[in-house]
């Protein structure tokens, strides 16, 4: 069983291929179309641990010439220097323009890998294979590209779309508790702006083993996911307008991020706090969120922040200093109900510090729920 979802931008449209045990498959009518001399494989190194037995022997099936180089896990190779490093790999084994380079992990070796296509030779073909929930859900859609600077993440990089995407959940099986829930937020944010049965089909996650999520469950949640973010930045492509409500809670995120020094918190744990503040933020401010079809996730994130520790003046500070501000004041993705996102603009501070309580009383140990 498997889906494939059209992906529709400026610069044509692509696939993203959703199933499992299908990477065989599709990679290799993929590398038949693209017919490249060189095959460059860019490969997380926890990824190329767990899963060399059944990739390497597919690699040299698909091209006489393979290039294999190893990505480290974390941050750190969202650089200047390891996209350099990637391109002096490249371009050492004489990368041509008819070559192309196959990038296989999560979020980060997506994101570097997928620049460094962009940019060497000013763009060569570049397949996804995602290899988390958030990258198969997220960061291998929408053909976003990109490394840090030390003024800040992902402030270099590149729109650059992929010949195709391919999610085999079978990568999933060796899949850290911890990124599991690291996705699942990016999961029920779209349930939060475009589709409700998301959320439903979340339920199994409270079950506990996350290895025991039927694979049409966890085929029809991603494909479901893809289709949302692939609809929303057809509409709006470069982002300006609608492309924003992908940002349900980030807002909120990033400052918490900040504020711990993106080390004591992960993205995805500040999604999911975000997203619970968004909720509030917006129930104060009159309309009809209502209901915990986030909160009742609690269970699955351990944070090992405290609430002691942030204060909603600080939060306050990053938020405005962050670049999508309109002037001094902060604007926010709301929901008028579930899956209706508005974009306002909110001038009472006060509100905005009730919605910060809200995410302390998440984090604070007497909170069991
Ligand atoms: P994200 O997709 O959340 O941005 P990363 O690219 O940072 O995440 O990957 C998160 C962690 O999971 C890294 O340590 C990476 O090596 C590891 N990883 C990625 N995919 C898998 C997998 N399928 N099995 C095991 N570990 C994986
Ligand atoms: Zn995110």
């Amino acid at each position: 069983m498997s889906s494939s979802i059209d992906i529709k931008s400026a610069s044509g449209t692509y696939q993203a291929h959703v199933g499992r045990g299908i990477l065989d498959e599709y990679l290799k009518k993929e590398i038949a179309s693209l017919n490249p001399n060189n095959l460059f494989v860019l490969i997380d190194e926890n990824v190329r641990k767990h899963h060399s037995q059944h990739l390497e022997p597919l690699f040299d099936k698909l091209s006489e010439r393979v290039h294999l180089l190893s990505v480290p896990e974390g941050e750190s190779s969202k650089s200047l220097a390891f996209w350099s490093e990637i391109l002096d790999f490249l371009l050492q084994n004489h990368l041509q323009r008819s070559d192309a380079v196959v990038v296989i992990g999560g979020g980060v070796t997506g994101d570097v890998g997928a620049f460094a296509a962009a940019s060497a030779l000013r763009g060569v073909p570049l397949i996804h294979i995602p290899t988390t929930l958030l990258a198969m859900v997220d960061s291998s859609i929408g053909g976003k590209t990109g490394i840090n600077h030390e003024m800040g993440k992902n402030l270099i990089g590149a729109f650059y779309q992929p010949k195709s995407v391919i999610a085999d959940t079978r990568f999933l099986d060796t899949l850290p508790e911890m990124e599991w829930s690291n996705g699942l937020s990016e999961v029920l944010k779209y349930g939060a702006i475009r589709d409700r049965v998301i959320f439903d089909e979340c339920e199994r996650f409270l079950d506990g083993n996350r290895n025991k999520i039927p694979a049409k469950t966890l085929i029809s949640l991603i494909t479901r996911c893809i289709r949302v973010k692939a609809d929303v930045v057809a509409e709006d492509e470069f982002e300006g307008g609608i492309r924003a409500f992908l940002n349900y809670g980030h807002t909120f995120a990033h400052a918490l991020e900040r504020a711990c020094d993106y080390g004591k918190i992960s993205h995805g744990e500040a999604v999911w706090l975000g997203m619970i503040a968004a909720q509030h933020l917006s129930k104060l401010r009159g309309y009809e969120a209502e209901g915990d079809f986030i909160r009742k996730f609690r269970p699955l994130y351990h944070f090992r922040v405290s609430a002691e520790e942030l204060s909603s003046d600080e939060l306050n500070r990053h938020m405005k200093s962050d670049k999508k501000r309109d002037g001094d004041h902060i604007r926010f993705i709301l929901l008028k109900k579930w899956q209706h996102p508005v974009i306002e603009t909110v001038m009472d501070e006060d509100q905005v510090n009730e919605a910060w309580q809200m995410v302390f009383r998440q984090i604070s140990p007497s909170t069991k729920q």
